[in-house]
């Protein structure tokens, strides 16, 4: 039976270390969060960032717009917010209003307060090994791999899902690791390669949002894994893997919910105190 890698546990640590940080720090770290509109969803990330921020005595200031303002509105925010000088970091809340482009404004974030990690120069640096903001989800997948004692080096690693925010800069950090990676996506599974690929899987990772995708029997014994899917089905929330039948075969899992997802606030405080000792 696998070992679970829970998020939380490791979260508890990291956070002990930015506590620590932030009492070194000249100010207390300020994160301008956005939130346009009235998203459920925004508005819980926004309330668990919050209380997470205040646990570590970081400055949490929401900047609440109308859902119809237009992209200039929201560039313009950004734009001051990049010039004051008492804000170390910015993230916009999602999802946004359909008619706003996340893609385009994100760009307009000074890229030594993009906490997030997404914008270009940021995710450039990963490619040159010298990223300092790590997209959230990436660097709570790297914490957990790490939280096991799990080398990488030289290691079959499949990602499956190959986005912007996950498994593309995933895959450039696992190169980094010297682990030898493959990363599959739809095309993959229209091929009808993806059990093939799964099944040689020494550590796979899995950031799709379809559950049940890769099966329980596919996953090698002794293999790591890592489901950073998140589906409701039948008001439960469940990963992309066969959890019960992962479990049996896996030497390290994650469970869904309380793996990755516990871990990516702290990433973004992680974040916030980097991108605040860099300023200060
Ligand atoms: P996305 O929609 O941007 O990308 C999905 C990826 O899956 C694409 O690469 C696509 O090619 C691939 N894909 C789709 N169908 C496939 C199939 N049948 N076989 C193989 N690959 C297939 O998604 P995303 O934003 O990267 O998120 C992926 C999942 O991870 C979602 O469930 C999301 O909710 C979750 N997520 C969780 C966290 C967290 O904190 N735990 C953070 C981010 C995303």
């Amino acid at each position: 039976m696998a070992k679970l890698l829970e998020g939380k546990a490791v979260a508890e640590e990291i956070k002990k270390k930015i506590k620590n940080q932030v009492q070194d720090l000249k100010q207390a770290p300020v994160l301008a969060s956005i939130l346009v509109g009235d998203n459920s969803a925004a508005a819980a990330y926004v309330k668990s960032q919050a209380k997470a921020a205040e646990n570590l005595s970081i400055v949490y200031k929401l900047f609440q717009l109308d859902k119809d303002i237009t992209e200039q509105v929201l560039i313009d925010l950004i734009l001051k917010l990049n010039v004051d000088k008492a804000v170390d970091g910015i993230i916009i809340q999602m999802p946004l209003p359909a008619a706003i482009d996340y893609k385009k404004i994100s760009q307009f974030i000074a890229p030594e307060k993009d906490i997030e990690g997404m914008h270009p120069e940021n995710i450039g640096k990963i490619l040159f090994g010298k990223a300092k903001l790590i997209p959230c989800t990436v660097a709570s997948i790297m914490e957990l791999i790490n939280s096991g004692g799990i080398d990488l080096y030289g290691k079959e690693v499949v990602v499956v899902g190959h986005s912007e925010i996950v498994g593309k800069p995933l895959a450039l950090l696992l190169l980094d690791k010297f682990a030898t990676v493959t990363v599959c996506h739809i095309g993959t599974s229209k091929a009808g390669k993806l059990e093939e690929h799964v099944r040689g899987a020494e550590i796979l990772i899995v950031a799709v949002g379809k559950a049940g995708l890769v099966k329980g029997e596919w996953i090698k014994e002794g293999a790591v894994v890592i489901d950073v899917g998140i589906n409701r089905v039948a008001d439960k929330i469940v990963g992309d893997v066969e959890f019960e039948a992962a479990e049996k075969r896996a030497s390290y899992i994650t469970p869904v919910p309380g793996g990755v997802g516990p871990l990516t606030v702290t990433m973004l405080m992680r974040n916030l105190v980097e991108a605040a000792k860099a300023r200060q």
